[in-house]
């Protein structure tokens, strides 16, 4: 059924006539209807925006000028701000917030044709790697439903497993795109920090937030990137560059690609068994003719400590726009001014947005600000060095997304250190700008396990060569969840 198809199948399909964008989307509601109280992957369905888009949709297949992504149902990660719907970014803070503008991201949608199914569930203000902070209750994952699904974007990457969205918009700003992607058995990509307008993305970490698509395959992916991506003036530091046709080089040949693996990536604190897998996935790009080469990312170690100064840093100043005032929760009758700052934010805030929150302003306060913030940004540089050198080398790197698969709910919620842990081999690429991807490999603890591809300053196109390669040689990404063929 429609269900199982990918994006590009689904396209092809409306171009030919074979199915309306209307039913279509009536088909995609009907299954978020009945399936997505087992998963709680959306925070909102927008049924009758979906289906006047999709008639608007069809009128213009008919018409002859559709493109690809035109009258394709797909889901809305809930940062994104979308004109007349809550955006509510997983917070009780913005649960009353309907957005009164549309961000670039959702505009370039809308102006392909491409049909919002409704916004997905994430962590509270994309804070988290296991999707059970939001204030609209935690996100299972579809391989079982007593673990996460990885996080923020763990609506998102639910939502496509369990097959209720053919895809979705994700965002990283330290692996919430990759680590989800790869615990739910999904292609994840990470764009070159600038390549997709942030203008109306609720911000976490200016510096490293970033938006992506995430979709079965790759060659799903470069068709998402090809309406996500491009110059937005309203952003200031978006890229002003000519966007390739992502679609257009899927099929380059593997031989001769250097690829590096950075032995800092398979080193202790990776489970063997998730090692396994990428070892064979390793072994394949081998045969199809790439060159293997050890590399080193000396300073990797720091990634993790470095983020969380600069991450809470930046979040404590952007979320200080959260004051009761112009929007968003404001307590119940204020006795004054601070009373209505306190409360509003006390209340609004969860436990660990108040943690980031906490963090950051001791970081960036007078007395310690060279010490942390100075001193992370430094290490930032050197972090962003070793990538550097290391593609003076080789053409892409290669290591797993994540050090195991997915955790059970609970498991360390308690225990934020070991919850930061589960980005260490993502983190490094938001630090330095860098694209990344996750793809689906294989299987560890019967969990899916996800193959990290980091690539060179706007090397997209080729990640999603390499991926779609390898894609075409596995059969990993077709594999559904049990309980949602
Ligand atoms: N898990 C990381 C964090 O909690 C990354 C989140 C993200 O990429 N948005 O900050």
């Amino acid at each position: 059924m429609y269900h199982n198809k990918t994006l590009a199948e689904l396209s092809a399909m409306l171009q030919a006539g074979e199915v309306s964008s209307v039913e279509l989307t009536q088909y995609f509601l009907d299954r978020i209807k009945a399936k997505d109280s087992e998963i709680n992957s959306f925070i909102s369905v927008t049924e009758e925006q979906a289906l006047a888009q999709a008639k608007a949709a069809d009128e213009r297949i008919a018409a002859g000028n559709a493109g690809a992504l035109t009258g394709v149902p797909f889901a809305q990660k809930d940062i994104f701000c979308t004109e007349g719907v809550r955006s509510s970014c997983g917070s009780k803070m913005l649960d009353n917030f309907i957005s009164p503008y549309d961000a670039t991201v959702v505009s370039k949608f809308n102006t392909a044709g491409a049909v919002m199914l409704g916004k997905t569930n994430m962590d509270e203000f994309a804070m988290g790697s296991s999707n059970e902070t939001s204030f609209y209750g935690a996100v299972k994952n579809p391989w079982d439903l007593k673990k996460v699904p990885g996080g923020s974007s763990g609506g998102s990457a639910a939502a496509v497993a369990a097959r209720l969205a053919p895809a979705a918009t994700g965002t990283d700003t330290g692996g919430s795109i990759r680590q989800p992607a790869s615990l739910c058995n999904l292609t994840g990509l990470k764009p070159t920090y600038g390549r997709v307008s942030r203008y109306g993305m609720i911000a976490f970490a200016s510096s490293l937030d970033q938006a992506g698509p995430m979709a079965r395959t790759a060659q799903d992916c470069a068709l998402l990137m090809n309406v996500m991506a491009g110059f937005d003036e309203k952003d200031s530091t978006s890229i002003e560059k000519e966007v390739p046709d992502y679609t257009a080089e899927l099929n380059q040949p593997i031989k001769g690609l250097k690829i590096g693996l950075p032995k800092e990536f398979f080193g202790d604190g990776l489970d063997p068994e998730v090692a396994k897998p990428i070892q064979e996935a390793i072994a394949l790009y081998k045969e199809m003719g790439a060159e293997i080469v050890d590399i080193s990312l000396p300073n990797s170690a720091l990634s993790v400590p470095v983020y969380y100064v600069v991450a809470p840093a930046e979040c404590s100043s952007n979320l200080s726009r959260m004051d009761g005032v112009r929007f968003g929760h404001r307590c119940e009758e204020p006795k004054d001014l601070e009373d209505l700052y306190k409360r509003s934010r006390g209340e609004g805030f969860g436990e660990e947005v108040k943690r980031r929150i906490l963090i950051g302003t001791y970081a960036l306060s007078a007395g310690y600000y060279d010490a942390y913030y100075i001193k992370a940004q430094k290490l930032r540089r050197l972090i962003s060095d070793d990538f550097k050198k290391a593609f003076e080398q080789v053409d892409v790197i290669l290591g797993p997304t994540s050090p195991n698969v997915a955790f059970n709910m609970g498991e360390k919620s308690q225990d934020p250190v070991s919850m930061y842990l589960s980005d260490i081999y993502t983190i490094a690429v938001n630090l330095a700008g860098l694209p990344g991807m996750s793809v689906p490999a294989g299987f560890a603890h019967d969990m899916p396990v996800g193959l990290q591809l980091i690539g060179n300053y706007f090397e997209e196109s080729r990640l999603l060569n390499v991926a779609h390669a390898y894609q075409q040689q596995t059969d990993w990404h077709d594999l559904c969840p049990p309980g949602f063929e």
